[in-house]
């Protein structure tokens, strides 16, 4: 087993302050000690100028959609419209996509993301040339009417059952599935002990359906023969849902755009288990209202990043979310953004103990990121800094 160490201007664990002229040392693809100098056998490397940190993790994308030169539809459509446009996109595409799986997987490793949560609209059909990004593949499972619910679930068991990467789950979204089938998914996630993510609280046309049966995703079923009358109880809310995802081993809240005080309230309770993903830049080309990233952060809740898919960002590069709230969000700590895409995101998917900081015993899953000769604030200066992913390393493996 290959040991060796790596230098850096700045080495950022995450979980510990910033360490001036650092140290990372590798054994066997697994981080061996971090420190202000080298630990056991093998070379050092001097990296320079560089902040070392662990690997980004996008917590949430749709890589089926990696293809996409652009996104979907005009900024600022309603998402009820936008839902059309990926519909047939769906349906003009080619059977197998196992090639955007594979040009996203690619772009992400090259923006320094070495872990993803991937939703998935079927299985897999071979499985994932190495190396590549951890994949998390969450099933979507899409079953609005009562009668859709035991067909929807067969066609999960079925492709879990074949899934390469390790399998997840994912009711798609309240105006796309039933609450009796997002109770037998919990169930699932359950038994088998499986994250679950679920789209949830992301538009105001979502939230009118819940409301009130009615308005333009009512439209939309009808159009394609999946409304069902009797599905939403008058009065429903987006915490009907949570509660249920609460139940679940770990259970991933995708969006949150619209929570009210009481469901922020309720995922702060319950932050060990459950946790919100914010997509920054697909939030913003939908123009939705201001997120409510400072009322989550101050309440508790743990919030991790994603890109979403290609269909609604202009890429998969998680630095450039980071990048965006650092912007948008002068108030909230460079060190707290870092977390986000990286710890947070490890713990919303269950995999805290394996990566998402720099710690002895987890996977060396890292990144190099450029810094300037003078830097003396590394977190700061990677998200304010026009610098670059310099290098990437899978288990110890240079990229
Ligand atoms: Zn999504």
């Amino acid at each position: 087993m290959s040991h060796f160490s790596l230098q850096a201007r700045w080495v950022l664990p995450i979980e510990r302050p910033p360490i001036a002229g650092g140290v990372v040392s590798i054994a066997g693809g697994i981080i061996s000690a971090v420190g202000d100098r080298p630990s056991g056998d093998g070379p050092l490397y001097d990296l320079g100028n560089v902040v070392l940190m662990p690997a980004l993790v996008n917590t949430h994308t749709h890589l089926e959609f990696s293809q996409l030169d652009k996104p979907l539809g005009r900024p600022g459509m309603p998402l009820p419209e936008w839902i059309r446009l990926v519909i047939a996109n769906r349906q003009g595409a080619k059977q197998n996509r196992d090639d955007d799986i594979l040009s996203g997987l690619h772009e992400s490793l090259r923006h320094g993301v070495t872990t993803i949560g991937d939703i998935t609209s079927k299985a897999a059909s071979r499985p994932v040339p190495q190396p590549a990004p951890q994949l998390i593949s969450f099933q979507e499972a899409i079953g609005f009417s009562a009668a859709r619910v035991d067909s929807a679930l067969t066609d999960i068991r079925q492709r879990i059952k074949s899934s390469h990467p390790p399998a997840a789950l994912s009711p798609h979204a309240p105006y796309t599935v039933h609450p009796k089938l997002l109770e037998r998914l919990v169930d699932l996630a359950c038994k088998q002990q499986m994250p679950i993510a679920m789209h949830l609280a992301e538009s105001p046309e979502e939230l009118e359906l819940l409301a009130s049966a009615s308005g333009p995703f009512r439209e939309l079923l009808l159009e394609r023969s999946m409304w069902d009358d009797r599905a939403i109880p008058l009065g429903t809310k987006p915490i009907d849902y949570l509660k249920s995802l609460a139940r679940a081993p770990r259970s991933l809240a995708i969006h949150g755009n619209y929570f009210s005080a009481e469901e922020i309230e309720f995922l702060a309770a319950r932050r060990e288990r459950m946790s919100v993903v914010y997509c920054p830049r697909t939030h913003a080309y939908f123009e939705h209202s201001l997120y409510p990233l400072e009322q989550m952060l101050a309440a508790g809740v743990r919030v991790a990043l994603g890109t979403d898919s290609r269909a609604s960002n202009p890429d998969l590069n998680l630095l450039n979310e980071m990048r965006f709230v650092a912007n948008r969000y002068s108030g909230i700590p460079s060190s707290r953004i870092l977390a986000m895409g990286t710890l947070a995101g490890a713990q919303a998917l269950g995999l805290e103990e394996k990566i998402g900081s720099l710690e002895p015993g987890k996977w060396a899953d890292l990144v190099a990121v450029a810094c300037d000769a003078e830097c003396q604030e590394p977190e700061a200066a990677i998200l304010h800094d026009s610098t670059v992913t310099a290098k990437t390393w899978l288990r110890g493996l240079l990229q």
